[in-house]
């Protein structure tokens, strides 16, 4: 980390106000000062290699940037730097495609509160190496349009953001900031309007019925868009028929294995049945053939999940200095509670629903993963995108596996794979230097350096210094 840091440093001072000054002339100075690494052709060198296509790690590569792009990357004896390049030598270092975040809100919550976080969420996942975010479901959706576009224009420093709409809710459902839909003619017309004012995205919520839920996909289909959902009154096997893109949560939020659910209704708990549920099964086995079939995604939440677990997760002393005094302690008082109160039908879930995602991947599903930075608090934008790669390993998954779920099927989904997602030649130079090895300690996906996006390499701990003491309020 030292070494690397002075490195950047010098290549800093050496480059600012020369060529490179250009592509980074039209932006603002709150973006410009976490730019660390800026030039026209940019080296890294003798580097560990994740490249998201889910290969194997590859030792000693070299990565040359040029114009933002990708130019060439293979082993080092066989790339051929371009003269005047400047070279980051990384030994001890590992380089991962950007994040692609899939479940990746602008807005917080702990149990007492809920806050826009228009100024730290953005800075919190470009300094984790979040590159790209979908924000599924916005509480605030023009706050979310206003703050893409600050990005967008070099006004702010943030990930590239695909936008959601407002939750679509049921018309009996709960949710303050969510629209409640009345019927499918009312489905079509809200997502009609946002779809005019930028949303790509809709994400139905748990207390949607099938008809509402059915117009809503059609609308957004006919207008090129696409639908995820939180269900529950709808179960994933019906979602499918309905024709929905994505389903984010996985295993905790499926009524498929709920044989007294009601039709159009959320059962109460639906515990019993999740625990029950033979994941060999045909029940298990029916809904991963629906999803395959149909080509609908999964998007994995583990790190917000895990929040209910008694005795999880190790407390992130990063989350401690970056949280306002009223969310921490509200997070860390919620946190008391639940080792007191928890209960191990949680705890055994959680593992189940680890195995079920691993079971949908191995049945061929697509895989995607989000921090969801809601619940109780503990899951930071950023910080919680890195504990899904903890627990994606936990879960069962190689490393390269998780990396190709955390950036390539993200990119997928939202139809960029051609442009981002894999460390490959041509493609968009969104890249995360890591000081480690995440392949023999998880962990290490913590310690990002430097983060590239669109060749420009942000200063990670600046970032993250840039919020302390703020997140959870503004
Ligand atoms: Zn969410």
């Amino acid at each position: 980390m030292r070494r690397i840091m002075s490195v950047a440093m010098t290549v800093a001072t050496v480059t600012i106000g020369s060529a490179a000054a250009q592509t980074t002339g039209s932006l603002s100075q709150q973006v410009r000062e976490f730019i660390i690494i800026d030039g026209p052709v940019i080296a890294l060198t003798d580097v560990r290699v994740i490249d998201g296509t889910g290969g194997p790690p590859r030792e000693g590569q070299t990565i040359v940037i040029a114009d933002g792009r990708i130019q060439q990357v293979g082993p080092s004896h066989s790339v051929d730097v371009p003269r005047g390049a400047q070279r980051l030598t990384l030994g001890g270092h590992t380089v991962i495609p950007g994040i692609v975040g899939m479940h990746n809100h602008t807005f917080y919550t702990t149990t007492g509160r809920s806050a826009q976080l228009s100024f730290s969420a953005p800075r919190l996942y470009l300094a984790s190496g979040v590159t790209t975010i979908r924000t599924t479901g916005s509480s605030s959706p023009y706050a979310e349009l206003n703050l893409k576009r600050d990005i967008d224009r070099g006004r702010a420093p943030g990930p590239r953001m695909h936008i959601t709409g407002p939750y679509l809710q049921g018309s009996s459902g709960a949710g303050g900031d969510m629209y409640h839909i009345t019927g499918p003619e009312d489905a079509r017309r809200v997502v009609a309007y946002w779809a005019e004012e930028g949303a790509t995205w809709f994400k139905a919520y748990n207390q949607i019925g099938r008809a509402e839920l059915g117009a809503a996909i059609e609308e957004a289909h006919s207008r090129g868009l696409k639908v995820t959902g939180h269900l529950c009154s709808v179960s994933f096997r019906e979602a499918v028929a309905l024709g929905i893109d994505n389903i984010e949560h996985g295993f905790f939020t499926n009524t498929d294995y709920d044989p007294d659910k009601p039709d159009d209704t959320c059962p109460m708990d639906f515990r019993d049945a999740l625990m029950e549920v033979d994941l060999d099964g045909p029940e298990v086995q029916a809904t991963f053939r629906d999803m395959v079939g149909s080509g609908v995604a999964m998007t994995s939440t583990l790190a917000v999940y895990e929040l209910f677990v008694p005795g999880r997760p190790p407390i992130d002393e990063r989350m401690i200095r970056a949280l306002a005094d009223g969310p921490r302690q509200e997070y860390l008082r919620t946190r008391e509670q639940l080792d007191i109160s928890g209960t191990t039908s949680i705890s055994r879930i959680f593992r189940k629903a680890m195995d079920y995602e691993r079971a949908f991947v191995n049945a061929g599903g697509l895989l995607a993963a989000g921090v969801d930075p809601t619940g109780n608090g503990g899951a930071l934008p950023g910080f919680g995108d890195q504990r899904n790669y903890e627990l994606l390993i936990e879960a069962g998954f190689a490393p390269e596996e998780v990396i190709q779920i955390m950036s390539a099927n993200g990119a997928k989904i939202l139809g960029v794979d051609d442009e981002l997602g894999t460390i490959e030649v041509g493609k968009i130079a969104d890249l995360v230097i890591i000081d480690g090895n995440p392949v023999s300690n998880p962990r290490d996906i913590r310690n990002v350096t430097i983060v590239f996006k669109d060749g420009l390499g942000y200063d990670s701990p600046r970032l993250i210094e840039s919020v302390r003491g703020v997140v959870g309020v503004r």
